[in-house]
């Protein structure tokens, strides 16, 4: 598992900062971002004349004013140049990758020469776009919502027309999504990103969040009747009763053995892989 932190410094050793390393973590902070706030970022990838050339790392999302004016922007810039299509370089960007560039800026300005705090960039908002074929595009941008960032971001458009700063919504969702899968380790969900969000978001997992499963001892249900099905099919004789009772947990034991696994009699991920149970 490589946490944030790790890649960060992967990042800056090999001087290629790659904000879609995160990429797993940031879908479970989008789709938290939208339990909180009921469909607050849409997906705007089928608008047609929208090129993200293959880059799917990217998060193709913004609030739903921002994107309906995208829409009538291409509408018209298709209309009178029908080759036309708009390349867009980043859009919606997550707390967690504006922490990573935010904490790159900060050790070595020269890979990154400018970064926002977490929870301060416009892409945050999901009110921001950046457009590689910019100069084409302008004129059309201009016209419905958008404005230009200028010289100094020339890529960079933002629209105003969604609804407030969400940004520390943003933040909100990363903190309620850790505390979801550290429940013993919670923290204030407050939408300040401060030194101990900071801290807890560079030990999280750049993949995302996974649900620890473990199977033990006096466990019950369905899935352990599962197990106890899968381990009697394959030779391993136990009662099938949804109870890990003793009888189990040798047969767990026996299967471990077998299969080189490490044979402590509990039923964890790789264990329960080996039985062939997808939860
Ligand atoms: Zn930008």
């Amino acid at each position: 598992m490589t946490t944030v932190k790790e890649a960060i410094e992967k990042m800056i050793q090999s001087r290629n900062v790659d904000t879609g390393r995160v990429s797993g973590l940031s879908r479970q902070i989008i789709a938290q971002m939208n339990t909180l706030q009921t469909s607050i970022l849409i997906n705007f990838e089928n608008l047609p004349g929208i090129s993200s050339s293959g880059e799917s790392q990217l998060n193709l999302y913004l609030q739903a004013g921002a994107k309906e004016d995208l829409r009538a922007v291409l509408r018209e810039g298709i209309a009178k140049q029908p080759s036309l299509r708009m390349t867009i370089n980043s859009a919606y960007r997550t707390v967690a990758q504006q922490h990573i560039l935010y904490q790159t800026y900060r050790r070595e300005p020269k890979l990154i020469p400018l970064a926002a705090k977490p929870g301060n960039s416009n892409h945050e908002d999901g009110l921001a776009i950046d457009v590689s074929n910019y100069n084409a595009w302008k004129p059309y941008l201009l016209a419905h919502g958008w404005q230009w960032q200028g010289s100094r971001d020339p890529v960079h458009f933002f629209n105003n027309s969604g609804r407030d700063d969400v940004s520390n919504l943003g933040v909100k969702a990363f903190q309620s999504l850790w505390n979801k899968y550290n429940p013993t380790d919670k923290m204030t969900v407050d939408g300040n990103f401060g030194e101990q969000t900071a801290a807890k978001m560079d030990r999280c997992p750049i993949a995302g969040f996974a649900l620890v499963t473990l199977f033990q001892l006096g466990d019950t249900g369905s899935v352990i009747t599962r197990i106890q099905q899968s381990l009697t099919n394959i030779g391993f004789p136990t009662p099938v009763n949804g109870v890990f009772d003793q009888k189990t947990q040798a047969a767990v034991i026996k299967f471990q053995i077998n299969k080189g696994l490490t044979a402590d009699g509990d039923v964890g991920s790789m264990t329960l892989k080996t039985l062939g149970i997808r939860l």
